[in-house]
């Protein structure tokens, strides 16, 4: 990773070719092998499986901020190129919500044209989600995802909102992890929107049929994946009957490199999906050392009987 993100500074990943393509299972390093065999089902269907029927040739993506000081905005958002829209990192750890609203506002006024959204990945209280947003100006917010951890706290959160008479939508990611958690989500009324994010829902087809069941606004997230992972939600994406906001499939820029020659990067803002080909030398220059690619393949075997069972 070119900055620290999500508390990483690197990234694994387990490559394989299937029948039909190349297809990537990279679950976080501390996910169980439960969670982590619904990412391996994602990777088996995208190796095997026929592509879906496309709705659009392209997506538009966003440009992604971690949550840096506001003196490397600028520097940050220059390597995603083009872009109209930012997702911007708030409540990370070590960040109070004096930097938070600095950072955004840096935002606001710096690319004066763009939308923003907000991602707290759960590490606010409703009250500081509330406090967050009397500071920034809300007609350049998309939405704010993830404010709050549990459903309760976002199903009180969006009734304040409602009572304040705030025009902010909320959009669930971690919330969502299984299958069945969107439906609960919908239910609940806990959000406006949901990520999608296709491996840990399991592949593109089990992805479409969640959004079909929500029935909400959706929007297609990576997991910073290699251009391999990436190309599977590109073409979720571009699978969706109705898709109303820019992705988060540009998290190439936040890495120093990636396993092909022809890395699926957004071009004037919008990513095509494609097929991808990793490159030989590039996978042995990046190719993991024999304790992790053991710890990989092992892990891949008990994610595998669990994808039998
Ligand atoms: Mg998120």
């Amino acid at each position: 990773m070119l900055t620290k993100f999500r508390g990483l500074s690197h990234r694994e990943a387990l490559i394989f070719k299937g029948t039909k393509r190349w297809a990537e299972f990279s679950p976080f390093i501390e996910y169980s092998d439960q969670e982590a065999s619904n990412w391996l089902a994602a990777a088996v269907s995208f190796a095997n499986q026929d592509l879906p029927k496309l709705h659009r040739d392209t997506v538009g993506v966003n440009a992604t901020l971690p949550a840096v000081g506001p003196d490397q905005v600028e520097a940050v958002l220059s390597k995603f190129g083009e872009f109209s829209t930012v997702k911007i990192k708030v409540a990370e750890v070590e960040q109070t919500l004096i930097n938070d609203i600095a950072r955004v506002l840096k935002v606001t006024s710096s690319y004066p044209d763009v939308r923003i959204r907000l991602d707290a990945n759960g590490n606010f209280s409703p009250e500081k989600a509330l406090e967050l947003l009397a500071q920034i100006p809300l007609d350049r917010l998309d939405y704010f995802e993830q404010p709050c951890a549990s459903i309760n706290e976002l199903v009180e959160l969006r009734t304040t909102i409602k009572h304040l008479g705030l025009k902010v939508l909320i959009a669930a990611d971690e919330s969502i992890r299984k299958a069945s958690d969107p439906i609960e989500v919908a239910q609940r009324q806990a959000a406006d929107i949901v990520m999608l994010k296709v491996q840990p829902l399991g592949g593109i087809e089990r992805s479409l049929e969640i959004a079909r069941q929500t029935g909400l606004r959706t929007v297609v997230s990576s997991a910073l994946e290699t251009s391999i992972g990436l190309s599977q939600g590109a073409y979720l994406a571009a699978a969706l009957p109705e898709l109303d906001f820019d992705c988060g499939l540009g998290t190439l820029s936040l890495m120093e490199s990636d396993i092909t020659l022809e890395p699926l990067k957004p071009v004037a803002g919008r990513i095509t999906p494609r097929e991808i080909e990793p490159d030989a030398a590039l996978l042995q220059k990046y190719q993991a050392s024999p304790e992790r690619t053991k710890w990989w393949l092992e892990r891949l075997e008990r994610c595998f009987d669990l994808l039998e069972a």
